[in-house]
């Protein structure tokens, strides 16, 4: 419904338009004016009359309408007028005849010829006036009552007149005039005048006894005249070798030859080398023309306007000519032609508009200036913040190119300022991390910001785990990103080193239990023991007393009771004395065991071949006993404390000796070799063996295989030589079966082995 409301009124407003259009352009009828003109378009005084004719009425009048006939009698001068005449109005008749004039004008003779006898049949009641009528008699009009205009006459007197204005020291003024009838009628006319002037100046005419004169012969004349002269242009249509001439073209050719300023009569001769004068205005005629008629249209009867006989002259110069002959004072409401425009005025237009675009971008420049400044000054701000973060910061584009980074991202990453900002991502990101640049960039430009974790690898080639937090921001005019990456690398060692100390940890608390348990377990049966035999001790301290109670003589005490009661005691002090040793060498070993983990390294190169060559040397009677072969192959040398590792090879040499099979000869190989920057040895015999499910068991504190074969040991060895070889982040590991012989294996650090970051 809307939809057809607003169509509807579209229509209506339309409509609205079109008749008020209508109606508009029906009261504002265009005025339709005739022009006739004698002579052809291009002939300076018709075009002239025209010009005035046409501008004044535009002036008053928007809707006007010119039709111009040209009669063109200049250069159909040779056709039968009267015949010429006839058909013409025969057309006029035909071609107007639906066409009401508002009002006709006739440009000179010719056509004023032809109105007069035509008007009444072809314009009845039409006002028409005619200008630069020279033939004109007041009979003409008889009739005529429809007909004024203005007559052209030269004032011969006041065109004389005004050169003494501009030429005060002036002394011959030298008339120009050919042999044509109007020419001979002017020079007649100036001839009357010279009588008036001959006390002031000599009036003289350059074709002196007025039989012709070439051009030649005008040109040589004219040559010879100077600045006390003055050259009055009558006429020249014609030389005397019958060449005819226009104004512009003759005066084209003299003007630059002649040494005297050259006056004129009518302005059609303006701007072709006269200097000016009092210029019968052909513009001027079509003005006053004009303004007859505007006054007839706006209610004046033409009867009111009697035809103008006077001059219509202006004072009229020539700036270029004033120029030349150093002229500066013409009368004050002189029109002067050719003043060259100032270039201001000139191109004022252009000049105001080129201001204003040169105000406009200024204005935008000042806008513009004023943008990169607050952003110079909040970029440098960020700037500063970035710097001083102890973060890498780095913006790249989206291609990966890096824009900016700060300066701890160069120090940090090995790089040179100007050589960062020449790389690209997959030159810092490590290879893999670089693959998924991609669809990381994909998530930044999807959420606005993102986190994650990658590796990046500096110039020295060390790869850094970071932390990455990214921002889509806008850098330089330009979306970008900014990322900001944390070097992850003390953190992920804190967090190892943590983690190793937690399991440390454990496995401490793990011993711990064990030792607790094996030393109350441990303890506890000598304790049993130590109690027992108290107990048994005072029964038979009782005992004793009781014998001694009953008898009344130390004689008579039974001599078997004390001896069984002495007996008891001795046994029983025997038991405790055992009980408290053992116990005694318990807490040793627990103590052992405990200074182990107090201990402080003391790590140095260790030549092994040395070491195991004194251990076996302590061992020398023992062997002997035994009667051992010992083989020692070449070892590498490892890094330890050189008494704990001592004690290491100590306690596994002891052991292969004490768990020989005692009916084969023992047999015990000591090798080593480096492994992946670790030292390994083993010990190897061919002794009993150790079950696989004890295997792990044996590393216990206090645990005891075999007691029967050495019932001296206090199960301390093996786990004394655990712990010392994990405080040298070293390993054992077993490799043994029943009865076929043991192997350890025990892995140091080789000198070789750097720490790790
Ligand atoms: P101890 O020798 O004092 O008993 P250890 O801690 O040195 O204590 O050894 C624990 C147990 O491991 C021993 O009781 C023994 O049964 C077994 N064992 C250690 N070394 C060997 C070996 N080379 N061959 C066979 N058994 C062994």
């Amino acid at each position: 419904m809307d939809y057809l409301f607003t169509i509807n009124r579209k229509i209506t407003f339309i409509l609205f338009l079109y008749v008020f259009i209508n109606f508009f352009s029906f009261s504002q009828e265009s005025k339709k004016i005739l022009v006739i003109n004698s002579y052809h378009e291009g002939y300076e005084w018709t075009d002239g009359e025209l010009k005035g004719i046409k501008e004044t009425l535009k002036s008053k009048f928007n809707n006007i309408e010119f039709i111009v006939e040209t009669l063109d009698r200049k250069r159909f001068s040779y056709l039968d007028e009267d015949k010429y005449f006839s058909l013409l109005k025969n057309i006029f008749k035909f071609k107007f005849q639906n066409i009401e004039f508002t009002g006709i004008f006739i440009l000179d003779d010719s056509a004023f010829k032809f109105i007069l006898q035509y008007d009444k049949e072809l314009f009845p009641n039409i006002p028409i006036i005619f200008c630069g009528v020279n033939y004109f008699e007041d009979e003409m009009l008889n009739g005529h009552d429809n007909i004024t205009g203005i007559v052209e006459f030269v004032d011969f007197k006041s065109a004389i007149d005004i050169i003494f204005e501009v030429q005060k020291d002036v002394e011959n003024i030298v008339v120009i005039t050919d042999l044509t009838l109007s020419s001979r009628i002017n020079r007649k006319a100036i001839n009357n005048l010279s009588n008036e002037y001959a006390d002031k100046v000599n009036i003289k005419f350059i074709d002196e006894d007025e039989k012709g004169l070439t051009l030649e012969e005008l040109i040589s004349k004219l040559e010879k005249l100077t600045r006390k002269d003055a050259v009055f242009f009558a006429d020249f249509f014609l030389d005397k070798n019958k060449k005819t001439f226009t104004h512009e073209t003759i005066l084209t050719v003299i003007s630059p030859k002649c040494n005297a300023p050259i006056y004129g009569k009518g302005d059609t001769s303006l701007g072709f080398g006269i200097i000016g004068g009092r210029l019968n205005s052909s513009y001027y005629h079509g003005v006053t023309a004009a303004e007859i008629l505007i006054k007839i249209i706006n209610g004046s009867s033409i009867k009111n306007f009697p035809v103008i006989k006077k001059a219509i002259n202006k004072n009229m110069f020539d700036y270029k000519q004033l120029n030349r002959f150093n002229i500066n004072v013409v009368p004050k409401d002189s029109i002067i032609i050719n003043i060259p425009k100032s270039f201001y005025k000139e191109y004022r237009k252009e000049i105001i508009l080129f201001f204003i675009l040169i105000f406009i971008l200024i204005i935008f420049i000042i806008i513009l200036s004023f943008n990169i400044i607050r952003r110079k000054i909040a970029e440098e701000s960020l700037r500063s913040l970035f710097e001083s973060l102890p973060d890498m910061v780095k913006i790249h584009d989206f291609e990966g190119n890096f824009l900016y980074v700060n300066k701890n991202a160069c120090k940090t990453m090995g790089y040179t300022n100007d050589e960062f900002l020449a790389l690209r991502h997959y030159n810092i990101d490590d290879k893999e991390f670089s693959k998924g640049f991609k669809n990381r960039l994909k998530k930044q430009l999807e959420n606005g910001e993102a986190s994650f974790e990658g590796v990046q690898v500096t110039k020295s080639g060390k790869k850094l785990p970071v932390e990455i937090k990214t921002k889509v921001i806008k850098y330089r005019g330009k979306k970008a990103i900014m990322t900001v990456a944390r070097d992850m690398t003390e953190w992920k060692k804190a967090q190892r080193e943590k983690e190793e100390l937690l399991k440390l940890l454990a496995s401490k608390n793990k011993e711990l239990e064990s030792i607790i348990y094996a030393a109350s377990h441990d303890l506890k049966s000598p304790l049993l023991n130590i109690f027992g035999f108290s107990k048994e001790m005072e029964v038979n301290f009782e005992k004793l007393l009781k014998i001694l109670d009953n008898s009344d003589s130390i004689d008579n005490v039974n001599n078997n009771d004390v001896v069984n009661i002495k007996e008891d005691y001795i046994k029983s002090i025997k038991y405790i004395i055992s009980s408290i040793e053992k116990m005694d060498n318990l807490l040793n070993g627990l103590l052992s065991i405990s200074r182990l983990g107090k201990s402080i390294l003391e790590l140095k190169i260790i030549d092994m071949n040395k070491l195991i060559k004194n251990v076996l040397e302590s061992f020398q009677y023992k062997i002997n006993d035994k009667n051992a072969q010992i083989k020692c192959k070449r070892l590498p040398d490892c890094t330890g404390d050189v008494s704990q590792i001592n004690q290491v090879f100590s306690n596994l040499i002891d052991n292969a000796l004490k768990y020989g099979k005692s009916n084969d000869e023992l047999k015990i190989v000591i090798s080593g070799e480096e492994y992946d920057n670790n030292s390994i040895y083993c010990i190897s015999d061919n002794g009993i063996g150790i079950p696989k499910d004890k295997q792990a068991k044996i590393f216990e504190i206090f645990y005891r295989l075999n007691t029967e074969i050495n019932p001296e040991g206090e199960g301390l060895g093996l786990s004394i030589v655990k712990r010392i070889v994990e405080n040298h982040k070293g390993t054992v590991s077993i490799k043994s079966d029943a009865g076929k012989g043991t192997k350890f294996y025990i892995s140091l650090p080789s000198p070789n082995k750097r720490e790790e970051d």
